[in-house]
């Protein structure tokens, strides 16, 4: 059962609650010119003022606890960037009124602790890119501790109750604590009525429904579609952005959930704050988590999970049926 006396998980879900809300206020007036970042993705207003917002909260709440987050002020505060600086204060003032630039600067600063013991790893908006085409996005937001995952939420501000893309529908926040489930509630409906997530009973390799990025770049399509014949599933994989995808599957959406690496960045480390949530709200759901081989997620090798290849996510009965096909197909 969710305790929802517990400091940190009601923390958790009431700042993943009203940053999903800021986003989506922020892209319902649509004031997001992208701009770019030295890896090339869009950075909005809407990122800086969640994680403005999250770093705040957090530096009261619990000021012994780091955050660990995505994003930094270095952008922001360059002198061609002052009306991006501008529109984040106004959002972020609406919740903390009187809010300085220099304040918001400080705020987003925060989150740029290094991964230590306890401490908290935050994606202001996971799947920038989907924001910003009015698709799936999600503020991602877990607590790490002794190197697990011990709480995830995640703000879905465009997936319905039905668990399907829903924009400009009520959406839904997700959240797991290791050892009390995961669970789901109308994003906009405070404290919320709390349902029981939980992954397909599908056993047949031939069922399974996929899931992978929207964005070709941040996958292998050809493998996607060696995997599918492999296991002799028909359907077209799903595309669609951010942990979104988690929240999908821990719903019994969907089976299966690939990361495979983009021919063009074989290289490519996950992030932490881009699958600590959502790998726990699938695996307290019922499923399972792991890397393309098999090993568990490592939470404990800094910023990136240096220790792991891609994902695999899956409602656990069809795990080895994948790594199994994997393997076939050598990925
Ligand atoms: P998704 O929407 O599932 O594609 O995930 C979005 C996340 O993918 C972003 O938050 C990025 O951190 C991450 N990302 C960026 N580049 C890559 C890449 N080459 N391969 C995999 N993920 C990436
Ligand atoms: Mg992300």
């Amino acid at each position: 059962m969710l305790n929802l006396e517990q400091p940190e998980t009601r923390f958790a879900i009431n700042i993943v609650r009203e940053a999903s809300l800021l986003v989506k206020r922020v892209q319902a007036k649509m004031v997001s010119p992208a701009i770019t970042k030295g890896d090339y993705s869009p950075v909005t207003v809407a990122d800086f003022a969640s994680q403005a917002l999250v770093g705040k909260a957090l530096a009261e709440q619990f000021p012994d606890q780091p955050l660990v987050a995505e994003e930094d002020s270095s952008e922001l505060r360059k002198a061609n960037e002052r009306q991006t600086l501008q529109q984040v204060t106004k959002f972020v003032s609406e919740r903390f009124p009187h809010s300085t630039s220099e304040d918001i600067s400080s705020w987003i600063d925060y989150g740029a602790s290094e991964p230590a013991d306890h401490f908290w790893t935050l994606d202001p908006i996971d799947g920038t890119k989907g924001f910003l085409r009015g698709d799936q996005y999600a503020v991602a937001l877990a607590l790490i501790a002794r190197g697990k995952v011990q709480i995830g939420v995640l703000g879905c501000p465009n997936i319905s109750e039905g668990f399907k893309s829903d924009p400009g529908g009520l959406g839904t926040l997700a959240v797991a604590v290791r050892g009390e489930g995961a669970w789901h509630t109308e994003l906009d409906s405070e404290p919320g009525v709390f349902k029981p997530l939980k992954v397909s009973d599908t056993k047949d390799p031939e069922q399974a429904r996929l899931l992978r990025s929207y964005e070709s770049g941040h996958t292998n399509v050809g493998q996607m579609d060696y995997l599918a014949d492999e296991l002799s599933t028909t359907a077209e994989p799903v595309r669609m952005d951010s942990q979104a995808k988690y929240m999908v599957l821990a719903a019994g959406k969907a089976e299966l959930y690939l990361r495979f690496l983009s021919p063009r960045q074989p290289d490519y480390k996950e992030k932490i704050w881009d699958q600590a949530a959502g790998s726990l709200i699938v695996e307290e759901a019922g499923g399972k988590v792991s890397d393309l081989y098999g090993l568990p997620l490592d939470f404990t090798t800094g910023r990136t999970l240096r220790s792991n290849r891609g994902v695999l996510a899956s409602n656990k009965i069809l795990h080895q049926a994948a790594l199994n096909a994997l393997r076939a197909i050598n990925t």
